[in-house]
């Protein structure tokens, strides 16, 4: 785990975060600066830095975020009026914190 890695330090707990979910392989909550009514991280504890650092193993790993953001969406009330889901993949994409994570973002009137 890089030291200075932010989501490593919040997965290890070493930063104060409320999670809204919790299993041995993910954490999800809130983006501390929302784009939108909801506006959340969907965060594998494993650190990869971003989409380009995947390997074959990763495939799980990753595969888990969709169903995941599924269920997230349904919890937050915003599967029926629709959401985006968003892999910001480094500098040029958006990216700041360089821990892998799917944004799932909505909630908007329409
Ligand atoms: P990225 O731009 O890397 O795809 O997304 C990083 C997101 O993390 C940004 O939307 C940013 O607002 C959010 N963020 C940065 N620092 C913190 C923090 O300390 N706590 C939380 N909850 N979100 C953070
Ligand atoms: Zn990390």
């Amino acid at each position: 785990m890089p030291e200075d890695c932010l989501f490593c330090r919040i997965v290890n707990k070493e930063v104060e975060s409320h999670f809204l979910y919790e299993d041995d392989t993910y954490v999800v909550f809130k983006d501390i600066k929302p784009a939108a009514p909801v506006h959340l991280l969907l965060v594998p504890k494993f650190h990869i830095r971003s989409i380009n650092d995947l390997l074959p193993d990763h495939e799980s790993l990753v595969g888990g975020l969709f169903p995941l953001a599924a269920k997230m969406a349904q919890e937050h009330g915003v599967d029926k009026s629709g959401y985006k889901l968003l892999f910001n993949v480094e500098r040029g994409g958006g990216q700041m914190i360089f821990h892998l994570h799917l944004h799932l973002i909505g909630g908007w009137q329409r």
